[in-house]
């Protein structure tokens, strides 16, 4: 046994804790493609996101500010798990014989057990302080729909919730706990919407999707003049809440006296890569640091490495603006793998201009690839992750392993998003050998494509 002590967990005080988000539109060489009103075909402005948005949020998704400041009434919120520990894999590293260095951050101490609160509390603060009464919103594994519920709970709002069929009919646990936070959870496609009763009628969307599932509560906030909707990614305002959780590991690092070679985290709309990665993406174009930027997609899901960069819906009954971005098309419906939160057609813009920028890469992981990565994992760090962040946690091996062959010096930062309590059910199939990986073929991508409204004309 070794004895030697290591240090594991790097702890910020919470004076410490950033009181801005970074915003890196003021960063890059050229904005992303603005989106386009789906009827007009010109730039949405902001009173077309008025009825589903608050303002405040509408002024962050196209400010070009570089710092905005997190209200205190949220800086309250998040030293209720905020700083986050980041780790050292030690044991992990142990057990894979690599030199490279592997670090995670952790977001899995969050009330709702992902980064998903970082966003669903400045959501419902905003929401509250413009005198919303309701958010509506869909939920793929589940994490969204609990983050929303919970900040919905502390702010006083009602909240309803469509949760993606697949996922509600597999995932009970996470439905009973945005119930507990007391929120209304509703199968989709349901009979309570007309975009659910028509999409409804063909079996294929029976298992649903994001897509449905975003639709659906969409036509109900754009019903009621008191109620609002809210998205648990691809949004630029989503993704400018997350980049708390970068802005700490850059410091978390800098006690760790340590330099990334590589950032990888899964990208299901891309709240947590870029929330991870975009502060070290500032660093890298200030010329302190030049880590590969990495996102790890799922296979059956590929949208950044085998989609078209195209306007597409982000919805499936396209009733959402039209987002320049990386899609399989918006009514494809990907095979019901574990990992529900990267089951999403699209990409988010400011993640796929980043892409066509050449700022980072992206590879595809086989599901049965990311349990192997999440048993070793949890075997040797103690924290079972969630389906989705198994995604990253095998491109960091993959990674690791290489740096084994060649000896090249590498550090790893990884965003371990969300632990798997609730994808239990999902670890029983992989260890009971009967998971399996489904191909996604050349024939059901070109079908999957064929519904880009871009690619028709
Ligand atoms: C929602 C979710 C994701 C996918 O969403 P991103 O916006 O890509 O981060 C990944 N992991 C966990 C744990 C989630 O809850």
């Amino acid at each position: 046994m070794d004895e030697t002590v290591r240090q594991h967990k790097y702890v910020l005080s919470e004076d410490q804790m950033p009181t801005t988000w970074y915003n890196i539109m003021a960063d890059l060489p050229s904005p992303p493609p603005p989106p386009l009103h789906p009827g007009r075909m010109d730039p949405v402005g902001p009173e077309d996101l008025a009825p589903l948005f608050p303002m405040e949020l509408i002024l962050q998704e196209v400010s070009t500010d570089r710092y905005i400041d997190i209200p205190g009434g949220v800086l309250d919120v998040y030293r209720q798990w905020r700083p986050s520990p980041l780790f050292r894999a030690h044991r992990l590293e142990q057990a894979l014989g690599t030199p490279a260095r592997i670090y995670y951050k952790y977001e899995g101490v969050s009330p709702a057990g992902s980064h998903k609160p970082n966003t669903s509390v400045p959501q419902a603060y905003y929401n509250k302080k413009e005198g919303t009464k309701k958010l509506t919103t869909e939920t793929g594994a589940g994490q969204w729909g609990t983050a929303l519920s919970f900040a919905c709970a502390l702010y006083g709002l009602d909240c309803e919730v469509w949760q993606v069929g697949a996922s509600y009919d597999a995932k009970p646990y996470r439905r009973l706990m945005i119930e507990a936070f007391g929120a209304k959870v509703h199968r989709s496609p349901s009979d309570l919407t007309q975009v659910g009763r028509q999409l409804a009628e063909d079996p294929r969307n029976w298992s649903g999707s994001l897509g449905i599932a975003i639709s659906e509560a969409v036509e109900v906030a754009a019903m009621d003049p008191n109620t609002r909707y809210a998205l648990g990614s691809v949004l630029n305002h989503v993704l400018l809440h997350q980049t708390i959780i970068g802005q700490e590991a850059l410091l978390q690092l800098e006690m760790a006296g340590d330099t990334p070679t590589l950032i990888v985290g899964c990208t299901g709309g891309g709240s947590n890569f870029a929330g991870l990665s975009f502060p070290f993406i500032r660093e890298k174009i200030n010329g302190r640091m030049s880590p590969r930027i990495l996102a790890a997609e799922p296979a059956s899901c590929p949208s950044l490495t085998r989609g078209v960069y195209a306007y597409d819906f982000g919805d499936t009954a396209g009733m959402t603006p039209l987002m320049k971005m990386h899609t399989l098309g918006h009514n494809f419906i990907p095979d019901p793998i574990h990992a529900g939160g990267l089951r999403y057609h699209g990409m988010a813009p400011m993640i796929s201009h980043l892409y066509e920028l050449g700022m980072m890469d992206a590879e595809a992981v086989p599901q049965t690839e990311c349990f192997a990565a999440a048993i070793q994992f949890a075997r040797t760090e103690g924290i079972v992750p969630a389906p989705e962040p198994t995604h990253a946690i095998a491109l960091a091996i993959r990674e690791a392993l290489k740096a084994k062959e060649t000896g090249e010096e590498t550090v790893i930062l990884t965003a371990l998003c969300g632990h798997g309590h609730f994808d239990l059910a999902a670890y029983d199939q992989y260890l009971r050998g009967e998971m399996v990986d489904e191909e996604f073929t050349d024939a059901r991508l070109a079908e999957a494509l064929s519904s880009i409204p871009e690619l028709a004309v």
